[in-house]
């Protein structure tokens, strides 16, 4: 359970998946509250529900809401469950940063946990780092 989020149900990916091909609107009323059904989220983990990275799998979509959050909808977050019972959020990765120039669109999205996510953000720290010192060169 994430301490950031306010969670009012939780299903399986597949049933998920077949309420959110069949959806007739954006929201639709689930578990007593308003649910988000149009996520370009929902497009990545329907493609891919696996971590690109370390592998783990998506198996449930929890229904949630972070606190503090003005909306009054809820919207879907999918989770992986590590052998240790631990939940795992799973997360909508850009390949090409969009500080790179990267789009939002569903070709430069990818499945990725947190924990993954995590470390790549370092790594791209790394990057930026050297990447300035080798234009400072050249300048
Ligand atoms: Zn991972």
């Amino acid at each position: 359970m994430s301490r950031h989020y306010k969670r009012v149900g939780l299903i399986s990916l597949p049933t998920f998946l077949s309420l959110w091909r069949e959806r007739t609107g954006r929201y639709m009323d689930l578990f007593g509250v308003r649910a988000k059904m149009g996520s370009l989220r929902y497009d990545v983990f329907a493609n891919n529900a696996s971590c690109v990275k370390c592998g783990i799998t998506g198996t449930f979509m929890a229904l949630e809401k972070s606190y503090g959050q003005k909306t009054d909808s809820f919207h879907f977050n999918l989770y992986a469950v590590l052998p240790s019972g631990q939940e795992r959020l799973m997360t909508k990765d850009h390949i090409i940063p969009r500080s790179k120039g990267g789009s939002d669109g569903i070709e430069n999205l990818q499945t990725m946990c947190t924990k993954c996510n995590g470390k790549k953000a370092d790594k791209l720290e790394e990057k930026h780092v050297t990447a300035q010192t080798s234009n400072t060169g050249v300048l």
